[in-house]
Protein backbone atom coordinates (compact mmCIF):
# COMPACT_ATOMS: atom_id res chain seq x y z
CA UNK A 1 0.00 0.00 0.00
CA UNK A 2 1.52 3.45 -0.91
CA UNK A 3 1.02 6.59 1.42
CA UNK A 4 -1.69 8.00 -1.48
CA UNK A 5 -3.78 4.30 -0.32
CA UNK A 6 -2.97 4.83 2.92
CA UNK A 7 -3.72 8.42 3.60
CA UNK A 8 -7.60 7.65 1.96
CA UNK A 9 -7.89 4.93 4.05
CA UNK A 10 -6.92 6.81 6.98
CA UNK A 11 -9.56 9.84 6.66
CA UNK A 12 -11.60 7.20 8.61
CA UNK A 13 -9.23 7.55 11.32
CA UNK A 14 -9.15 11.27 11.17
CA UNK A 15 -11.35 13.68 13.89
CA UNK A 16 -13.01 16.43 11.37
CA UNK A 17 -13.66 18.36 13.92
CA UNK A 18 -10.50 18.45 15.76
CA UNK A 19 -9.17 22.18 15.96
CA UNK A 20 -5.30 21.51 14.95
CA UNK A 21 -2.78 19.75 17.26
CA UNK A 22 0.68 21.04 18.01
CA UNK A 23 1.23 17.78 18.81
CA UNK A 24 2.48 15.21 15.80
CA UNK A 25 2.28 11.79 14.87
CA UNK A 26 4.16 10.14 12.20
CA UNK A 27 2.50 7.61 10.42
CA UNK A 28 4.79 6.69 7.19
CA UNK A 29 5.76 3.25 9.07
CA UNK A 30 2.16 2.57 8.65
CA UNK A 31 1.99 -0.53 6.16
CA UNK A 32 -2.41 -0.97 6.84
CA UNK A 33 -4.86 1.01 8.34
CA UNK A 34 -4.84 -1.40 11.23
CA UNK A 35 -1.42 -0.35 11.66
CA UNK A 36 -1.74 3.22 11.64
CA UNK A 37 -4.58 2.59 14.27
CA UNK A 38 -2.41 0.55 16.65
CA UNK A 39 0.53 2.98 15.85
CA UNK A 40 -2.00 5.40 17.22
CA UNK A 41 -3.18 3.49 19.99
CA UNK A 42 -0.01 2.80 21.33
CA UNK A 43 0.81 7.14 21.05
CA UNK A 44 -1.88 7.82 23.21
CA UNK A 45 -1.38 5.51 25.45
CA UNK A 46 2.33 6.61 26.09
CA UNK A 47 1.32 10.52 25.70
CA UNK A 48 -1.83 10.66 28.71
CA UNK A 49 -1.59 14.52 28.46
CA UNK A 50 -2.03 14.68 24.75
CA UNK A 51 -5.59 14.25 23.18
CA UNK A 52 -5.17 15.13 19.86
CA UNK A 53 -2.25 15.10 17.31
CA UNK A 54 -1.44 15.95 13.64
CA UNK A 55 -1.12 12.79 11.39
CA UNK A 56 2.15 13.18 9.36
CA UNK A 57 2.27 10.68 6.03
CA UNK A 58 5.52 10.99 3.95
CA UNK A 59 6.23 14.43 5.63
CA UNK A 60 2.67 15.77 4.80
CA UNK A 61 0.01 16.82 7.30
CA UNK A 62 -3.06 14.72 6.14
CA UNK A 63 -5.13 16.37 9.37
CA UNK A 64 -6.16 15.55 13.08
CA UNK A 65 -6.08 12.34 14.88
CA UNK A 66 -7.97 12.36 18.69
CA UNK A 67 -8.76 9.96 21.21
CA UNK A 68 -12.62 10.26 20.16
CA UNK A 69 -12.13 9.71 16.54
CA UNK A 70 -9.43 6.46 17.59
CA UNK A 71 -12.31 5.58 19.49
CA UNK A 72 -15.03 6.23 17.13
CA UNK A 73 -12.75 4.02 14.49
CA UNK A 74 -11.89 1.25 16.73
CA UNK A 75 -15.71 0.70 16.89
CA UNK A 76 -15.99 -1.00 13.43
CA UNK A 77 -12.00 -2.09 13.35
CA UNK A 78 -13.40 -5.31 12.20
CA UNK A 79 -14.46 -4.00 8.63
CA UNK A 80 -12.60 -0.46 8.26
CA UNK A 81 -12.08 0.47 5.12
CA UNK A 82 -13.50 3.24 2.24
CA UNK A 83 -16.50 5.06 3.70
CA UNK A 84 -16.28 3.89 7.15
CA UNK A 85 -15.84 7.03 8.15
CA UNK A 86 -18.90 8.52 6.70
CA UNK A 87 -20.75 5.50 8.50
CA UNK A 88 -19.83 6.21 11.58
CA UNK A 89 -20.75 10.13 11.43
CA UNK A 90 -24.09 8.91 10.91
CA UNK A 91 -24.06 6.26 13.95
CA UNK A 92 -21.85 7.53 16.62
CA UNK A 93 -21.82 11.44 16.11
CA UNK A 94 -25.32 12.24 14.98
CA UNK A 95 -26.15 14.98 16.88
CA UNK A 96 -22.82 16.70 14.32
CA UNK A 97 -24.24 15.04 11.30
CA UNK A 98 -26.27 17.43 8.81
CA UNK A 99 -26.62 17.21 5.31
CA UNK A 100 -24.70 19.55 2.60
CA UNK A 101 -26.57 20.14 -0.27
CA UNK A 102 -23.81 21.25 -3.15
CA UNK A 103 -25.46 22.45 -6.47
CA UNK A 104 -23.72 23.37 -9.73
CA UNK A 105 -23.92 27.18 -10.64
CA UNK A 106 -24.21 26.23 -14.54
CA UNK A 107 -26.43 23.79 -14.60
CA UNK A 108 -28.27 23.40 -11.10
CA UNK A 109 -26.96 19.78 -10.80
CA UNK A 110 -27.19 18.75 -7.24
CA UNK A 111 -25.37 16.38 -4.77
CA UNK A 112 -25.21 15.68 -1.35
CA UNK A 113 -22.30 14.78 1.29
CA UNK A 114 -22.60 14.78 4.79
CA UNK A 115 -19.76 16.39 5.93
CA UNK A 116 -18.04 19.14 3.99
CA UNK A 117 -14.07 18.83 2.97
CA UNK A 118 -13.11 22.09 1.26
CA UNK A 119 -10.31 19.98 -0.66
CA UNK A 120 -12.70 17.79 -1.98
CA UNK A 121 -16.00 19.55 -3.42
CA UNK A 122 -18.27 17.19 -5.03
CA UNK A 123 -17.93 17.65 -8.92
CA UNK A 124 -20.44 18.44 -11.99
CA UNK A 125 -19.80 15.96 -14.59
CA UNK A 126 -19.75 19.25 -17.17
CA UNK A 127 -18.86 21.94 -14.88
CA UNK A 128 -16.50 20.83 -12.55
CA UNK A 129 -16.69 22.03 -8.80
CA UNK A 130 -20.22 22.27 -7.08
CA UNK A 131 -20.61 25.21 -4.65
CA UNK A 132 -22.21 24.92 -0.95
CA UNK A 133 -25.56 25.73 -0.95
CA UNK A 134 -25.97 27.79 2.49
ZN1 LIG B 1 -23.19 21.58 -14.08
Amino acid sequence: MDHDELAFELTGLLDRWAPTAAETIDLSGAASYDAAQLDVDYYFREHPGVDAATVILAGVSIGVVSRRSLARSQGTAADSNVGTGERLELTVDSTQYRLLVFVCPDCGTQDHRIFYDPRDLPRCAGHGEMALRR
